[in-house]
């Protein structure tokens, strides 16, 4: 599957009072044509931040301070804030998290969705009206036009977030960055978002990047799990039949840790310790001093993220990688050290 999205060696950092965050610390990863991947990891681990990075949102006084973020053509980070804006909502979108706080709540949604048209070219109010509503419909919106007439607040969780998600994909964006899009909503109404996503990506052929902390969010909708800790990308794990298929310690614990019915393990374990501070990383592997397997070498030398024979790539020296991960990591892999 080509690639759509490549990211090699990305860092942005942060000048804090405490010293320089590097909070994307030399990440590297590649999403494919129509593929839907997840980036999953604990609070700390730098996934907002990557996620912002890609779309040329970091905050200040965050900035890009090295890698490349190739997208049809282009360099995301060397991009100036003009041809970004251009290409967001048309060939990169994003669903954000809070539903609730996504909208102007002076205006009816119908002429929020419609915005997205008319900011990208369309000039006529009336075609971009008609534009919502057909995508209002299409993601499952009882009465897509009387929905379009109403504010955000006469409407429920979940019907914001189908909205947010018709905002997303009005102008069939080749990408879609889908940021903790469950999070705010409850159970019965949070599966039935995931089948409404999964169902337009399959119909569109839209790459999916799910940024998510839930494993069994994960397992439900996607392909592979990036797995993100201290900065980097430490795990690129298959799902294998709707399963997680771990090789590093990290994934272990964040699968172990996830309570699962039914399944005999007992009672759930949580991973010991926090992330360590984005201002002073540890040496070594960043993640030995919560590993329960960690030797003397992982003391002195950082993993590098290495291909597994049987699928995926891990930064761990007990994983069993084998050459400098696959042909798509290698050049930034072995090229940087990390
Ligand atoms: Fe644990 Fe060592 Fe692997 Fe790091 S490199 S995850 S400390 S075993």
């Amino acid at each position: 599957m080509p690639a759509l999205l490549e990211v090699r060696d990305l860092r942005t950092s942060f000048v804090t009072p405490s010293g320089i965050a590097r909070a994307v610390d030399g990440a590297s990863f590649d999403v494919g044509t129509g593929e839907s991947v997840a980036l999953v990891g604990e609070s700390g681990a730098g996934k907002s931040v990557l996620a912002t990075s890609l779309l040329g949102l970091v905050p200040p006084p965050g900035r890009i301070t090295g890698g490349t973020i190739r997208f049809e053509g282009h360099d995301l980070a060397a991009l100036g804030p003009g041809s970004l804006r251009d290409l967001r909502g048309r060939r990169i979108a994003m669903i954000p998290q809070e539903p609730a706080t996504a909208f102007d709540p002076l205006r009816r949604v119908g002429d929020q969705v419609a915005e997205v048209a008319r900011a990208h070219g369309e000039r006529s109010r009336a075609v971009a009206a008609r534009r919502a509503v057909t995508m209002l419909a299409r993601v499952g919106l009882p009465d897509p036009e009387r929905s379009a007439r109403s504010y955000p607040h006469e409407l429920s969780g979940g019907m914001r977030q189908r909205v947010l998600i018709a905002m997303a994909l009005l102008l069939e964006p080749a990408f879609v960055l889908a940021d903790e899009p469950t999070t705010a909503l409850d159970a019965t109404v949070r599966a039935g978002i995931l089948d409404l996503l999964r169902r337009l990506q399959r119909e569109s052929g839209t790459s999916l990047l799910l940024i998510t902390h839930d494993l069994a969010v994960v397992e439900a909708t996607c392909t592979r799990a990036l797995v993100m800790y201290a900065g980097q990308i430490v795990e690129d794990a298959p799902v294998v039949d709707g399963v997680v298929s771990p090789a590093h310690p990290y994934t272990r614990g964040l699968l172990a840790s996830l309570p699962r019915i039914g399944d005999g393990r007992g009672p759930f374990r949580a991973i010991q310790g926090m992330v360590p501070a984005a201002t002073a990383w540890p040496t070594g592997c960043r993640f030995r001093e919560r590993c329960d397997v960690a030797i003397a070498r992982c003391t002195i030398e950082e993993p590098l993220l290495l291909a597994r024979q049987q699928g995926g790539a891990a930064r761990c020296h007990l994983a069993g990688g084998g050459e400098a991960a696959s042909p798509a990591f290698g050049a930034s892999v072995s090229g940087s050290g990390r």
